[in-house]
């Protein structure tokens, strides 16, 4: 084996692997920060006004050609391009005698300043508005538009960081991977690739250094890019990228190797998302996240829009299951008309359901728009409430959903004291979900953003893999269904515990289901019983994985990459 291939690594985000020629992202334009000041300033002003205006339209046009999460995307830059604040102050900068480049630059970095405070959502935007700033100074230098240019042949598509507007503009069928120096799992460009189901690898460190042309191998499983890999690594993924691509072929329903369902559900945050699974092989949804309808607005979208959406996603699922749940506002997703500012702690604030406390008519208005959605398709949508910690809590969603005429309610178990009461809970709803990214930020308390503390925020973690065998536990005893929607959900080992652990059904990005349908079609319940016992004996993450890996089948670890 040759030892000379350098290897590179980051966060994977996706199961694929591929390998192609290096195209370099076009870069940004260099900010003339020292320009002198214009010599016209009402000409400036109009200039850089219509630079911005001209930015807005040409996203906002590419977003109507998008559709989809990308369309929301490009929607969300458009919307910074036409930002009347950022634009008025970029103006009252060159009217006090900055040239216009730096006025742009100092404007967007005051902005970006403020989102990174914010933290969460808005932090992660910050690439958006940059992208909006370098959109604006490229047109007002007559450069051409940065970003990925037009490729003439299939290629991995490096860059230092890909704007969502990048991204959605990417010619899809000759992008053969993805890789990235900056961003983040949970940024833009992760979030469209993992949906497009594009090999992706986030924060590679030494990425800018890879030039055009250069061949290299993407392994998303493994977060690893090899630069010039050698036949035999080249034979390998070759062989992995056509095991997989038999494995998106497959459309039978979720089971264990001796016909045990585990239905495999996907995760969505908006109407166009449930269009897309029209024709998907899945058997409904177990996770629409709707705050994704009340993003970027400055008041709660009317009940009559709210119907309008939630009909669509209903419709477009057919009979198919769909959970859908209720507004999960604050901490990492912030939004401006619910969002309390000055909160110390927000993750352990007034976020999720919590909001009822302040805000019943919110709650009640989305629980109406649901009801109504429901009656109008014919559908029977379960709907669930967020940051459940207590009886009380999971009590007083259930009367009102019911009050509004939702027929299945649950709440999700994302709190360790929701998992540990889930007896409790499962005796006044008719189902839970475990959001597995939560429960792990609150039992290891761990910021689930912060990337330099992954390795506690481990669903593998034996006290996370306890509370969620309690809920499971809880969920078996009485009868009622306990699913998972968070990330861990979408790991085929992992999923081999839950299954083993008696949780009923697996929800997860649409990509990531194929993977997990294909490991446990190779495991019988009495051997993912025994793979979750194994795990749960271990005492640390690490080990806790690795037991489980030491039992599952030779050929699920081999085409999945599982390690
Ligand atoms: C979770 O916390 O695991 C979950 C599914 O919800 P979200 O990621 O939207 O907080
Ligand atoms: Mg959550």
């Amino acid at each position: 084996m040759a030892t000379s291939q350098t290897t590179l690594h980051g966060s994977g985000v996706g199961r694929g692997a591929v390998v192609g020629p290096v195209a370099r992202a076009h870069p940004a334009p260099a900010l003339h920060t020292e320009a002198p000041p214009p010599d016209d300033v009402a000409a400036a002003v109009a200039e850089v006004t219509e630079a911005f205006a001209q930015v807005a339209r040409t996203l906002e046009k590419r977003a109507e050609e998008a559709g989809g999460t990308i369309a929301d995307v490009l929607g969300a830059t458009a919307m910074m391009a036409a930002d009347p604040e950022l634009v008025g102050q970029v103006r009252s900068r060159i009217e006090g005698g900055q040239a216009a480049v730096p006025a742009v630059d100092r404007s967007v970095a005051e902005f970006a300043d403020l989102f990174t405070a914010a933290g969460g959502y808005l932090a992660e935007r910050v690439t958006d508005l940059r992208s909006v700033r370098d959109r604006v100074v490229a047109r007002l230098l007559g450069l051409p538009e940065p970003g990925v240019p037009a490729l003439a042949r299939p290629s991995v598509v490096v860059a230092d960081d890909l704007s969502p507007a990048d991204t959605a503009a990417l010619e899809l069928d000759k992008v053969l991977g993805i890789v990235i120096e900056q961003g983040g799992p949970t940024g833009h460009t992760a979030i469209i690739a993992g949906q497009l189901g594009i090999p992706c690898v986030v924060r590679v460190v030494g990425a800018s250094a890879l030039e055009d042309g250069t061949e290299v191998a993407v392994d998303a499983a493994a977060g690893t890019v090899v630069v010039d890999p050698d036949d035999e690594l080249r034979g390998r993924v070759e062989t992995r990228r056509e095991a997989l691509a038999t494995l998106a072929g497959r459309t039978d329903p979720g089971t264990t190797a001796d016909g045990h369902a585990v239905a495999l559900l996907a995760n969505i945050g908006t109407a166009e998302d449930a269009e897309r699974l029209t024709d998907a092989a899945v058997e409904g949804v177990g996770l629409f996240r709707t705050e994704v309808l009340y993003l970027g607005r400055t008041s709660a979208p009317t009940e009559d829009e709210q119907a309008e959406v939630y009909a669509r996603a209903l419709g477009a699922l057919g009979g198919r299951k769909v959970v859908v749940r209720t507004l999960d506002a604050g901490a990492d997703k912030p939004l401006a008309f619910v969002t309390r500012s000055g909160e110390e702690n927000p993750a352990l604030g007034v976020r999720g359901f919590r909001l009822v406390r302040t805000d019943e008519e919110l709650l009640r208005t989305q629980l109406r728009a649901i009801a109504r959605a429901a009656e109008r398709t014919g559908g029977d949508p379960w709907v669930m409430a967020p940051m459940i910690a207590s009886v009380e809590e999971a009590e007083q969603f259930a009367t009102l959903a019911r009050a509004e005429g939702v027929r299945t309610v649950g709440v999700m178990v994302e709190v360790p004291a929701a998992a540990l009461r889930a007896r409790d809970l499962l005796a006044v709803v008719d189902f839970v979900s475990l959001g597995t990214n939560d429960l792990a930020q609150y039992t290891m308390a761990t910021d689930r953003l912060l990337g330099e503390l992954v390795d506690l925020l481990d669903p593998w973690q034996p006290a996370v893999l306890d509370l969620v065998a309690a809920t499971a536990e809880a969920g078996l005893d009485v009868g009622k269904p306990v699913g998972v929607c968070g990330e861990s959900a979408a790991d085929p080992a992992m999923a081999l515990v839950l299954t083993g652990l008696g949780v009923t059904s697996l929800s997860m990005s649409p990509a990531a289901v194929p993977g997990v349908r294909f490991a446990l079609s190779r495991h019988s319940l009495e051997r993912c019983r025994e793979i979750a016992a194994a795990a749960r004996s271990a005492r640390t993450a690490v080990d806790a994985r690795r037991a489980c890996l030491g039992l599952v089948d030779a050929q699920v670890r081999e085409v999945l990459a599982l390690g």
